[in-house]
């Protein structure tokens, strides 16, 4: 379809602007200037007759409605001749003044309707062709019924990458996996000649931000192959039919381009399975699916196309999308662990200047749960603020508040609380605090503050982790509930009331008392028995899995047992805060003054306060 791949990048649309229209009215201006008035002197009939009868009029041409001609002109002392127009008035004299004067003349007859044609009709028309042909293909090749059909958009190759596995870090098992399909890439035909099997389509399954894409690139970038990029919400269309036209538009340039690689971002919202939709199926998107299985089928895979896709839900895939021929290998794009983060900052923080003393170690060590698209946003942030504040080499206090941000949306300082709303987030918070200082198994509490960030939030208490947790014991969870508890029991204990602030909290704590009982048989009625199985994906586990394995009446003693967690944390919070009541009104009395306490100062206001109360400092963990 499109033999030669320079010319259809020449043939892309350009930007559509406002200058377009401009320029092209400028031009239409000037062009009526000048067919209605080339260069000529406007003269009145007055002045035409006194010209003639000095003898300055060379020649004239006479219109029912105009005079137009030469005339001589005498400037600085030069003669030069000049064009004229005259509007003509009814005069019987003037052949006679011409002939006397030996003028030459000439009449015309103008029919008035050419002009009157010419300009408001073809004119219009033209410009409003133009400005008709330009908005379209500002709104996309598609919605343009002339290029109905055609993928023209972006789908073009990108060759020269420039990425390559140094710039994926952290996901060391995906790149090791796709590793076989760089090889097959660089060299089909040693593949070819040994009739080996190559995969047509890969799955990369994980969360949003994981690397998906990027891992997609580097793979061509490795391979040294072409690269077509395409969205899977980019084929579904307006029209039914553009999908499944752009489906074959899409492989029909990959086989030229063989050895490419496809990739296909958010395969899901292409490939939901067909028929999940209540309301009825979606025609367009399941004739655009059902291109892409045709497609994918008719593919010689020893060609050299590779398929990949991605998606973070994989369960909502069509079946018949991951059979054996099509997307039939799966690769887990996982959530970076503590040392991937650490690599993943790496290899973004080449791209800034860092101070000496800056542990990425560290850094990864407090952005628990962030995927590699957050970790390069962060270097991002903690740049862009050690440039606001004008230092040479960025810090670990940028690298700090950028976490801050990013972690809970950014400081929205202005929002005012009022004095009783600031009393009981400054109680709310400290009560997280103090119960985390208090008991055995909490991490240090790296800062509290009742400054409000996003939405939602009127304050946090943020923990530090000091590792990554794949093993909690049983008392660490207690611990957890407790802390979470802590808020609540605080407003409770001060104020004798309760807020609406805490409802995030008890759903935390109820979902761990949940999965003590449920998932690791830590509750002493249940028993050392699982209820739940893990939320395995659909694909691997093989269809439905029933949602409930129990009977009503383990249903109830499960709920009966994870009040009884709750209760019993509730009682272990509220004796602590009871014991410590003067050291919390004292915490919270600092945060509103300070607002923001950071993990050392807290460590010392809690050794102040329980000297100045009597009590003997337990464990203080802040650090
Ligand atoms: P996905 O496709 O999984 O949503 P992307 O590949 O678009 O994620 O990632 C977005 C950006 O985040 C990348 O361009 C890259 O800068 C950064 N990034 C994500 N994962 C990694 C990683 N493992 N190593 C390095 N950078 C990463
Ligand atoms: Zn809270």
């Amino acid at each position: 379809m499109f033999k030669d791949f320079k010319k259809l990048q020449v043939k892309m649309p350009k930007k559509f602007s406002i200058w377009h229209i401009i320029i092209a009215f400028g031009f239409f201006i000037l062009l009526q200037m000048y067919l209605m008035n080339p260069g000529v002197r406007d003269i009145t009939y007055s002045e035409f007759k006194k010209l003639v009868k000095e003898g300055n009029v060379l020649e004239c041409h006479i219109t029912n409605t105009i005079i137009r001609g030469k005339l001589r002109e005498i400037e600085r002392g030069t003669t030069k001749n000049a064009i004229f127009i005259a509007a003509r008035v009814d005069d019987p004299d003037l052949v006679k003044d011409l002939e006397s004067m030996g003028i030459k003349y000439a009449g015309h007859y103008e029919s008035p309707w050419f002009k009157t044609f010419f300009f408001s009709w073809v004119i219009p028309l033209l410009i409003l062709f133009v400005i008709w042909r330009l908005v379209f293909k500002r709104f996309g090749p598609a919605s343009s019924i002339m290029t109905f059909g055609k993928s023209r958009g972006r789908l073009y190759a990108q060759e020269d990458l420039n990425v390559t596995f140094d710039d994926v870090a952290g996901i060391d098992e995906a790149k090791e996996e796709l590793q076989e399909i760089i090889e097959f890439l660089k060299t089909p035909e040693k593949f070819r000649a040994l009739g080996g099997k190559i995969p047509k389509g890969v799955l990369l399954v994980g969360a949003p931000g994981t690397g998906k894409t990027l891992l997609a690139k580097a793979v061509a970038g490795e391979a040294g192959v072409p690269f077509f990029n395409m969205s899977g919400s980019e084929f579904v269309e307006m029209f039914v039919g553009v999908g499944a036209a752009r489906v074959r538009d899409l492989f029909n340039q990959a086989d030229q381009k063989a050895p490419c690689i496809i990739f296909i971002d958010e395969l899901d919202a292409l490939g939901k399975a067909r028929g999940a939709n209540p309301m009825g199926g979606h025609d367009e998107r399941e004739q655009t699916l059902n291109q892409l299985l045709v497609e994918m089928d008719g593919f010689d895979s020893n060609k050299g196309v590779i398929i990949m896709g991605s998606t973070n839900r994989p369960e909502m895939l069509d079946s018949a999308l991951l059979r054996p021929g099509r997307f039939d290998r799966q690769v887990v794009v996982d959530r970076p662990d503590l040392l991937g983060r650490e690599a993943i900052l790496k290899v973004h923080a080449k791209e800034v200047k860092l101070e000496k003393e800056i542990n990425l170690h560290s850094i990864a060590a407090m952005t628990p749960g962030f995927v590699g698209a957050d970790l390069a946003n962060l270097v991002n942030e903690a740049a862009l603020l050690a440039a606001r504040r004008n230092k040479k080499a960025v810090g670990m206090p940028e690298f700090e508040e950028a976490i801050d941000r990013i972690m809970a949306g950014l400081e929205k300082k202005k929002r005012l609380m009022n004095k009783k709303e600031k009393e009981i987030v400054a109680h709310h918070e400290s009560g997280h605090a103090l119960v985390a200082c208090s008991v055995p198994h909490a991490d240090p509490i790296r800062k509290i503050s009742m400054i409000p960030r996003g939405i939602g939030a009127l304050g946090y208490t943020l923990q530090k982790p000091t590792e990554d947790r794949y093993l909690m014991t049983r008392s660490e969870l207690m611990d957890r509930i407790a802390i979470l508890l802590g808020g609540r029991v605080a407003e409770e204990i001060i104020f004798d009331e309760i807020s609406t602030g805490a409802q995030n909290d008890l759903e935390k704590a109820t979902e761990i008392a949940k999965l003590m009982v449920k998932e690791y048989g830590m509750s002493d009625k249940m028993g050392l028995v699982t209820f739940e199985q893990g939320d395995r994906p659909l694909f691997l586990s093989g269809g439905f899995a029933s949602s409930k394995e129990y009977s009503e009446e383990t249903a109830r003693e499960i709920d009966l047992e994870i009040k009884k967690i709750i209760d019993e944390s509730f009682h272990r919070v509220k004796a602590l805060l009871t014991e410590k009541k003067e050291i919390l009104s004292g915490m919270a009395k600092t945060l509103m003054e300070k607002e923001v306490i950071e993990g050392e100062e807290l460590k010392k206001l809690l050794e102040e306060l329980h000297k100045a109360n009597g009590k003997n400092v337990s464990v203080a963990q802040a650090s």
